[in-house]
């Protein structure tokens, strides 16, 4: 059922659409290529792409989720029908709720079980990398002792007589010069069709009971903050004869001491010395894969920011990975010994001599011997500094 053309498009908007206009668009074309009204050969496909686009876009999570692995996002470990479902959208019967008003439960059947949500907690690593989580969530189940019927041990559920066990029951009005009929859910057995008449022990009656379950949630490796994952049937189960809700697994990021998060790239701080950036050299930098040797170019500032190919996090879908973004930051000494600090005072005359003299004499003998004493004195420094 699911297309593979990019929603926007088929709604034919843009990606900063509001969400009114989303809606008003998605109307528009729904009448237009409603199979009741359309009889062109393409309409019912089409209706059902829009319809589908509506269902994903109109939600503003799994919108996010669209816009940001595409879709991928929405039906990568979980079927598109299921995303479909998740919208809470019948396909033909919401559009008529939609123009003609009117309840959309309408003459339904037992209810579906409701949808249950948890907040998972994983950190920076388990997120890079992927990870199967137990999680221990509180649902309604079906009652094992009756088997979900509601009924007593030995009995069983008796046909409901209002209804003749249909669950629905008809009512005719007129009005207008018209007969007009309706079918409407039997008050008595809820749409059942069955009452019970000596009820179960454990779960009295209600064909359910509160149950604490394990479940695995298998966290794809690229997983990011605010993603949801959606599990299928894992929520409370529903009344006889309707499915259980679903399990949605929101995911959150533990903060990590090091290594920071932009899609799919590492941020990185490198607390490095003023010697080490003047003169160069390599460096040992921690990533997700282990420590990496880094080269640092002379005379780099502050704020730098250096790039570690490939070392970020694998895209969830599709190969490679992001890249580790390492921001070199100097560190300016607090405590300084008396030998630091003779050091840097002749430093500082060097330097300052330096600036004087200007670039023009820069060629001549005098000042090389001045930036070679210099060097001589930084690698001093380097030294005082680096131990
Ligand atoms: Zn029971
Ligand atoms: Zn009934």
């Amino acid at each position: 059922m699911a297309t593979t053309r990019d929603y926007y498009e088929i709604l034919g908007l843009s990606k900063d659409a509001s969400a009114e206009n989303i809606k008003k668009t998605y109307r528009k074309l729904a009448l237009k290529y409603h199979p009741d009204r359309n009889k062109e050969p393409r309409a019912e496909e089409k209706f059902k792409e829009i319809s589908e686009a509506y269902a994903v876009l109109s939600d503003s999570e799994k919108r996010a989720q669209y816009d940001r692995f595409g879709h991928a996002g929405i039906d990568g470990q979980y079927s598109a029908e299921d995303i479909f479902r998740g919208a809470d959208f019948s396909g033909f019967g919401d559009i008529f709720e939609m123009f003609f008003g009117g309840s959309r439960r309408g003459p339904m059947g037992p209810r579906k079980g409701s949808d249950l949500q948890y907040d998972l907690y994983i950190n920076f690593e388990e997120a890079a990398f992927g990870i199967h989580k137990d999680i221990d969530i509180q649902r309604t189940e079906r009652c094992s002792t009756c088997h979900g019927t509601g009924a007593r041990e030995g009995t069983g559920p008796k046909r409901c007589p209002t209804c003749g066990g249909t669950g629905q029951v008809r009512t005719t009005r007129s009005g207008l010069g018209m007969q007009f009929v309706s079918t409407n859910t039997c008050s008595i057995c809820h749409g059942r069709g069955q009452i019970i008449e000596s009820p179960c022990s454990v779960c009295k009656g209600a064909g359910r009971v509160r149950n604490k379950r394990k479940i695995t949630v298998n966290v794809p490796a690229g997983a990011d903050s605010g993603m949801i994952l959606r599990l299928s049937g894992e929520g409370d189960s529903g009344e006889p004869g309707a499915s259980a809700g679903d399990l949605y697994v929101v995911i959150h990021l533990m903060e990590h001491k090091y290594f920071k998060r932009v899609d799919y790239d590492v941020i990185t701080e490198l607390p490095i010395s003023f010697s080490q950036v003047a003169l160069g050299g390599d460096v040992m930098v921690d990533t997700l894969y282990g420590k990496v040797k880094m080269n640092i170019p002379p005379g780099t500032q502050t704020h730098s920011v250096f790039r570690l190919k490939d070392k970020g996090i694998q895209y969830m879908h599709g190969h490679g990975r992001g890249d580790q973004l390492v921001r070199v930051i100097i560190k300016t000494p607090t405590r300084l010994t008396s030998e630091q600090k003779e050091l840097l005072r002749q430093f500082e005359y060097m330097s300052d001599g330096k600036r004087s003299e200007g670039s023009e004499t820069d060629l001549n003998g005098k000042s090389k011997e001045k930036q070679k004493k210099t060097k001589g004195l930084f690698d001093k420094v380097k030294d005082a500094f680096e131990s």
